[in-house]
């Protein structure tokens, strides 16, 4: 799995800042974790996870580190 798999391919995609950060209040008001919206080098959107760069939640919530292996 690469960098760019991690961090965009498996991520919602969010076409503003605004809007990844909207997202990221609402999961954490719901009980997820507190993520953060970054701008994506790959496509130029934004996403939203725990480092800027360095996605560790997917879509779903699934926390990253069951779905590498180191
Ligand atoms: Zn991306």
């Amino acid at each position: 799995m690469t960098e760019e798999e991690v961090s965009c391919l498996g991520k919602d995609r969010y076409p503003t800042r605004r809007a990844a950060k909207k997202d990221a209040s609402r999961i954490r008001r719901t009980g997820g974790p507190n993520l953060r919206p970054y701008p994506c080098r790959y496509c130029g959107r934004h996403h939203i996870g725990n480092r800027p760069g360095n996605a560790t939640y997917t879509r779903r919530g699934t926390p990253l580190q069951e779905l590498i292996q180191p």
